[in-house]
């Protein structure tokens, strides 16, 4: 059995692949087509205990070592402007995180959170500002997404790591949890539907590049030069712009898979035109070789004011002439639509404003 992922000291059901679901139920005795029973319809929301051609032994020795568990909708907004659905999921340890479904033209996209908390300290985000208070199982990423659909009736077809947490800080657990969301009896999300957004743990995004897996990764920028990305991102003491940078070149040799850029713009911090002039020149000097078509492509994002942070958004003027600096240079840039504007659907909001009230 693979207690690595266990919810109160027995099996986590929803973290197992195929095959170890299989060693499961042969451990207890019973053939291995029963696996393939279990798992279709566990990643639909259903529990063992309600599918109904697993026999009720199965059902029950199950139960002395294994636990179904899903996140369960603890708040949900809906937004009256564009039905963006804003999730608080609370977790069997009574936690909670934030997940929000966007509903976009070519299907719904879940912005999923992969720790509970961040310990990554940027100085603009509301996630980290109490700390990490711990990873998510596989499972419970997985769940957020099998949770969603099952309130909504809707497929999702598309998933943003971007909630709450720093994947790579839960690299482990995250790679599981991509291999599940893959698997064709499961949900069936292809890597090219989801993205993956990091902070810039260089040697992680060095490992994952070795798995090959055609997802597509968004680097959290937010600065041209390592003075001013490291007041806002600590992280940048240990994985500076150029390590972060040559593991983002790697990364696209290895996959080929276009890397981009999110850039949150923050009044008077990183948002002028010599700002962008500088942020173009860093990507096309490092990122692109003679001959090298590297597609690069930065999004921008006005900052979300958090009470505690004290930063301010950039006006709208400002946003418009930084992306069309970046675009003279080469560079594709975008402005995030920001969507469930009335309901805050930025990640970590939610979740505070729930333990604030708790505690
Ligand atoms: N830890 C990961 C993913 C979570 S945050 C990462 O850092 O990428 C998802 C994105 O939202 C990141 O780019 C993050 O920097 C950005 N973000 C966080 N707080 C924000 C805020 N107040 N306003 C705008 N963007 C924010």
């Amino acid at each position: 059995m693979n207690m690595d992922y266990s919810i109160n000291e027995k099996q986590d059901l929803l973290s197992l692949l195929p095959n170890e679901l299989e060693e499961l139920v042969l451990s207890l005795g019973e053939p291995k087509y029963r696996a393939k029973q279990l798992f279709a319809p566990m990643h639909k929301g259903v529990s063992p205990a309600e599918i109904s051609n697993v026999g009720k032994a199965l059902v029950a020795k199950l139960d002395t070592v294994a636990v179904y568990s899903l996140p369960a909708v603890r708040k949900k907004l809906v937004s009256a402007i564009d039905g963006t659905v804003k999730y608080l999921f609370g977790l069997a340890d009574g936690n909670s995180v934030e997940s929000v479904v966007m509903k976009y033209k070519h299907g719904n996209t879940i912005c999923i959170s992969s720790q509970v908390g961040c310990r990554m300290g940027c100085a603009f985000c509301a996630s980290t500002i109490g700390g990490k208070v711990r990873d998510l199982l596989p499972s419970e990423m997985l769940g957020q997404i099998i949770a969603a659909e099952k309130d909504m009736g809707e497929r999702i077809s598309n998933v943003v790591m971007m909630g709450i947490g720093e994947p790579l800080d839960n690299y482990k657990n995250v790679v599981r949890f991509l291999r599940l969301v893959n698997c064709e009896d499961g949900l069936n999300i292809g890597y090219r539907h989801i993205s993956l957004s990091t902070c810039g743990l260089a040697d992680k995004i060095d490992e994952l590049a070795k798995l090959d897996l055609p997802i597509t990764l968004s680097i959290s920028l937010h600065a041209y030069d390592d003075a001013i990305r490291s007041s806002i991102m600590p992280v940048n003491k240990k994985w500076n712009i150029d390590r972060l940078l040559s593991s983002c070149k790697s990364y696209f040799a290895k996959t080929g898979r276009r890397i981009s850029f999110e850039y949150t713009l923050i009044s008077g911090k990183n948002d002028t035109k010599e700002g962008a002039l500088a942020l173009a020149a860093l990507l096309n000097s490092r990122l692109r070789g003679v001959g090298d078509t590297m597609p690069i492509h930065v999004n921008l994002i006005p900052v979300n004011p958090v009470d505690e942070t004290g930063f301010s958004s950039s006006d709208k003027k400002t946003v418009e002439r930084f992306a069309e600096t970046l675009e003279k240079k080469g560079i594709r840039a975008t402005v995030r639509r920001r969507l469930g504007a009335d309901i805050n659907a930025s990640c970590g909001q939610l979740r505070r404003e729930e333990e604030q009230k708790n505690g």
